[in-house]
């Protein structure tokens, strides 16, 4: 593996450390081994949270939000000089198209840039009380946060969880995802090479059940970002609620782009389906569903087929259209899908192009109803079912019909409808005339339902990061 640091070091406090145990690396495009990553237990997830208290009580914990806001540009730029090192190690580790990977590490410099800009920005209020008081509000860090997060877009995920904390003046431990943590690895270090003080950032790799439990339960920690699946996403808000500790949890989607009679299909058709395919449909908004009104239902089957039959999948170095699953047993839950879907009609597939990975031909299909599974659960995998529908209600209907509300797309050149349907629509976010999975540093995000609750991303998360204390003086 060529990374320009020790894989198996973890940073507790401003120093790299190892642990007693490794975990193997893979190389998903391969299935190869990459090295090690450090195995860190509960031991270390107490070392990290008191070395981020120690950072509050001192210099990190003083710092003015000009100070705060200037090294997280500092560290911005760093990150933007090493874009094509960070692609390389995302594209290797997560298996992910290297123009994708590259477009991850620019998300993760602008959320530098963006919370940089933001941190001394965000003030109180005064506020008109009784004769004789002056009230006022602070808004203050909630303390020491922790940051759990997934395999899928880990240097997004950072940058919009970990930028955000950092900016409100809280201290970090981050817990990357055992399948994939370098670029947090990586971040860590240019971190450091910012001059970040000790104890601001800690990062302790290891695995869910182990690290990530202690992390979630741990009584030392005042916020928990959590990005994740569903099922573990209720364990965490479970384990922190044991100490009363708030949750913000942004969980997997069902999302849906609506297509109407009146759509302008030439400017549809590239979000359609990218939005299915981006990262080999691992990612929390992948547009899964394409509900089509009835009238133009073959027409955007047909053209989406014949993308479909262009998409190539191979070695994320290779940067190819699709890149592999992350792991075996990824590409075993995806199959599993596919295989239970005899029933449907198989449109149009992809064509994998290399060998030893695990890949997995994106595929195209119909003849799902709503209740479908392949309509109603998250695959995560480079595929799509088409689902017609008859009028607007019907199409609410069907689009509000999961558990889910993370994304959704409206394609209509009809003002009214696109207002009516961005207001009924369930979902965190509604693009019209456009589709943004993955993209938006400036947009608030988030889900309803299982989707999770709480907002990151944009202006939003410095509110989600921070706490308000009213300040009431009676003077006379
Ligand atoms: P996962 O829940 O298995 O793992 C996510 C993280 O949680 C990892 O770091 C893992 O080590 C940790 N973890 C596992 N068990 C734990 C436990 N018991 N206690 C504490 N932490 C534990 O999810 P995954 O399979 O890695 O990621 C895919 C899921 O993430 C999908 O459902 C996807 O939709 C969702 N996701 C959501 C968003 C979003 O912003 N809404 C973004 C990306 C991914």
């Amino acid at each position: 593996m060529s990374a320009w640091f020790d894989t198996d070091e973890m940073l507790i406090g401003g120093s790299w450390r190892r642990a007693m145990a490794v975990l193997p690396l893979e190389n998903p495009s391969t299935g190869q081994s990459m090295g090690a990553i450090a195995r860190g237990t509960a031991q270390d997830i107490d070392n990290a949270v008191a070395a981020a208290h120690g950072a509050l009580a001192g210099e990190w914990g003083q710092m003015p939000a000009v100070e705060r806001g200037r090294m997280l540009t500092r560290l911005g730029r760093l990150v933007e000089e090493r874009i094509e090192d960070l692609a390389f190690l995302e594209a290797k580790d997560v298996g992910k198209p290297l123009s994708q990977a590259r477009a991850d590490a620019v998300a993760l410099a602008r959320y530098c840039e963006f919370y940089g800009g933001a941190a001394d920005k965000v003030h109180g209020q005064t506020i008109p009380y009784l004769d004789g008081y002056t009230v006022y509000t602070l808004r203050q860090p909630h303390g020491v946060t922790g940051h759990i997060v997934p395999w899928n877009y880990p240097m997004q995920i950072i940058g919009r969880s970990v930028g955000a904390a950092l900016a409100m003046g809280n201290a970090c431990v981050l817990k990357p995802a055992e399948e994939a943590c370098l670029t947090a690895l990586a971040f860590a270090r240019l971190a450091v090479e910012a001059g970040l003080p000790d104890g601001a950032l800690n990062v302790v790799t290891g695995l869910g059940p182990e690290a990530g439990a202690a992390l979630a339960a741990h009584p030392g920690i005042h916020h928990i970002s959590f990005t994740g699946s569903v099922a573990t996403g209720a364990k965490v808000q479970q384990a922190a609620g044991a100490n009363v500790v708030p949750v913000t949890l942004e969980l997997g989607g069902k999302s849906p782009q609506l297509v109407f009679d009146d759509a302008d299909l030439d400017a549809a058709l590239p979000f359609l389906v990218n939005a299915g395919v981006q990262n080999a449909g691992q990612t929390c908004s992948a547009a899964s569903r394409i509900l089509v009104q009835r009238g133009r239902h073959d027409e955007v089957v047909a053209r989406m087929a014949q993308r479909y039959a262009a998409l190539r999948v191979g070695d994320a170095l290779d940067d190819l259209e699709v890149g592999p699953l992350i792991s075996a047993s990824q590409k075993e839950i995806v199959e599993g899908f596919l295989a239970r879907a005899d029933r449907l009609d198989v449109v149009a597939q992809g064509q994998i192009m290399g060998s030893g990975g695990h890949f997995v031909a994106p595929t195209l299909l119909t003849g799902a109803g709503p209740d479908h599974e392949l309509a109603r659960k998250e695959i995560f995998g480079p595929v799509q079912v088409v689902i017609p529908f008859e009028d607007e209600a019907d199409a609410i209907r069907i689009a509000n019909g999961t558990d889910y509300g993370l994304v959704a797309g409206v394609w209509t050149q009809d003002g009214g409808r696109q207002m009516r349907l961005a207001r009924d629509l369930r979902a965190g976010q509604v693009f019209v005339n456009n589709y943004g999975a993955g993209g938006g540093v400036e947009l608030p995000f988030g889900g309803v339902g299982k989707s999770g609750h709480g907002r990151e991303k944009g202006f939003e998360a410095l509110y989600g990061f921070s706490q308000v204390k009213t300040v009431a003086a009676r003077h006379g």
